[in-house]
């Protein structure tokens, strides 16, 4: 019994067949470049990885392949027992506070939903259609926005004229919800607590923190899109919107130069000209002034939003990092911890320092809030939610 999961982009396609109880990828692959002259794909089955180099017409011509390479270089699918596919789907608005079965209604919300996810759905469409033509079992969406439908509304509103804001359904619909879930549920469980107050700080090239009293989310950086919050690899997060009224005005930027400085030119890479932390600590390490700003800004949001919400919440039971630079920037975690120490969080060192694909508890015994590293796992979270649904 497997679950297929994908996760369609405007020009890529992620995939992993997951066994969704033990938690075991069993294949996994990427298929990039969809419809740009060269693409590329790359398979991996059993410690084995096959690397192909083609054109790639559309995302049906990748999924195919996909295909093909589960036939030729395994698991074949045919034996494969697949029960569920499941998508994700970046936005739900408000529509989904849970995963949903994929009838045409349910594909005509996503659809409708474009224009408040212009990035992502009509990318996951086009996997859905395709996908649901070859594989005849039941299609599950899985939507980074529904854990954050519950928020309450003073942390889902924003102070606009609510008419306008009606009419164009503006409100904070938060991202990366599959992770904050899946990293809150795994610390409940770690901790054999669910009344607990956390904070999980998802930072990756996209970055987001939430805060989670009992099971609930309560708030999350991310808004309408994910380009609110914290410092990202790309994007701003966090400005005064009137940067944009001056851009425009005194810049004569249009609105389509305004998007790709704000989601691509931005955060780490607008400010040390790279958007891989790891990049951006070795130039750093070698004098770069703006990689050193870069470093102190990102780390500044960051603090600012753990006070935000531990003052929220009332108090803090539990801080969590996760995704690529949280699991594996000791560093950052060091620091950050350090100016939490007047309010009673430390560290082990070395246990920050440990490398580790496993959940783990680095605070000290005596620390005033339980500080953990738990691996992000969005494929098994959504392979999970697909099987319990359909189950
Ligand atoms: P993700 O989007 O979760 O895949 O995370 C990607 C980010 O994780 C990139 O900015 C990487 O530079 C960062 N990252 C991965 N490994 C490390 C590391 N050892 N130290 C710092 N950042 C890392």
């Amino acid at each position: 019994m497997t679950v297929l999961v994908i996760n369609s982009g405007s020009s890529s396609i992620k995939y992993q067949l997951v066994e969704p109880v033990s938690g075991e990828a069993i294949a996994v692959g990427l298929v990039e470049r969809i419809g740009e002259g060269t693409g590329y794909i790359t398979h991996t089955y059993d410690g084995n990885t096959t690397e192909i180099t083609a054109p790639i017409i559309d995302h049906g011509d990748g999924l195919s392949r996909v295909l093909d390479l589960f036939n030729e270089k395994g698991p074949r699918l045919a034996d494969a027992d697949i029960e569920v596919v499941g998508h994700r789907v970046v936005q739900g608005g408000k529509h989904f506070a849970g995963p949903a079965i994929i009838t045409p209604e349910v594909r005509q919300i996503i659809e409708d939903l474009c224009p408040l996810g212009p990035l992502h759905n009509p990318a996951h469409l086009k996997g859905i259609d395709v996908a649901m033509k070859l594989f005849d079992v039941p299609h599950v969406a899985v939507f980074d926005t529904a854990f954050f439908q519950q928020l309450p509304d003073e942390a889902a509103v924003y102070a606009i004229d609510k008419k306008v804001a009606q009419r164009h359904a503006i409100r904070r619909y938060g991202a990366h919800g599959t992770s904050h879930h899946f990293v809150s549920t795994q610390v409940s469980e770690i901790l054999g607590k669910n009344n607990l107050k956390q904070i999980v700080l998802h930072l990756g090239n996209g970055a987001s923190a939430s805060a989670v009293v009992a099971g609930r989310a309560v708030e999350t950086s991310m808004g309408l899109t994910p380009l609110e919050g914290l410092v990202m690899g790309s994007r701003s997060g966090d400005i005064d919107p009137a940067i944009i009224f001056h851009l425009a005005r005194q810049g004569n930027m249009s609105i389509d130069e305004l998007d790709t400085l704000l989601n691509k030119q931005s955060g780490l890479r607008g400010l040390a000209g790279e958007n891989d932390m790891r990049a951006v600590r070795e130039m750093a390490v070698h004098g770069d002034d703006g990689a050193q700003l870069a470093l102190h800004v990102y780390k500044h949001r960051l603090i600012s939003y753990i006070g935000s919400y531990w003052t929220l919440m009332g108090g803090l039971d539990a801080l969590t990092f996760t995704a690529g630079v949280g699991e594996n920037d000791a560093q950052l975690r060091s620091e950050v911890i350090k100016r939490l120490s007047p309010f009673g969080v430390k560290i082990d060192e070395d246990k920050n320092a440990v490398r580790s694909k496993e959940p783990r508890i680095i605070s000290t015994e005596d620390s005033s809030v339980t500080v953990l590293i738990v691996p992000t796992n969005e494929e098994l979270a959504i392979a999970r939610q697909a099987m319990s649904l359909i189950s």
